[in-house]
């Protein structure tokens, strides 16, 4: 895979988490061509999520002020964290891992 495809793959498992796929390919264009994208393909998904979490409200209209994505039982957003070279939603309360980023839904 190029870094081009698994930065469309890591914006498609961190949006599918925040409830929304629509904006994927307008996510992807937009991180692709910044700098500071990291090579290693955990790194890359958590990265991934920070820059989706810090302007989340592009990419899912309504989404102001939305915990994207809501920490499982909680009213707070999950943080992305690499453990074990896999991509996870961590709680920032107890800083417990919560699901893999992609699979926190369903
Ligand atoms: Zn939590």
């Amino acid at each position: 895979m190029s870094t081009a495809d698994e930065i469309e793959a890591a914006v498609t498992r961190v949006l599918t988490d925040f409830g929304s796929v629509a904006q994927v390919a307008s996510a992807a264009d937009r991180l692709r061509g910044g700098p500071g994208v990291p090579l290693s393909r955990a790194a890359l998904v958590v990265w991934v999520a920070d820059q989706l979490q810090n302007d989340g409200n592009l990419w899912l209209r309504g989404a102001w002020g939305r915990p994207l994505p809501p920490c499982p039982g909680h009213q707070h957003p999950a943080n992305a964290r690499a453990f074990d070279d896999e991509a996870w939603w961590v709680c920032p309360e107890v800083g417990e891992p919560v699901g893999r980023i992609g699979e926190l839904a369903g």
